[in-house]
């Protein structure tokens, strides 16, 4: 399961989150998965695009419609 290093769009701290391929519709790319900041100074939602690969390719504030899962970071 890959590791995924980024920013939180919102409090643009950097966060890590695990991806899986069951994580997104893989019918469409980029694919929508929503990732919860579990920080306690931030704890939003937003959205993140991925490719087939699984790499970021961009991110929105707002939680986007298309997705399947959201994952919360883990660090
Ligand atoms: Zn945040």
């Amino acid at each position: 399961m890959p590791l995924r290093f980024n920013t939180c769009p919102y409090c643009n701290q950097r966060i890590v989150f695990k991806i899986d391929e069951k994580d997104v519709n893989t019918s469409q790319y980029p694919a929508p998965v929503y990732i919860h900041h579990t920080s306690d100074s931030c704890g939003k939602t937003s959205t993140f695009y991925v490719d087939s690969l699984l790499r970021v390719s961009y991110k929105e504030l707002e939680k986007k419609p298309g997705g399947t899962k959201t994952l919360k970071t883990i660090d």
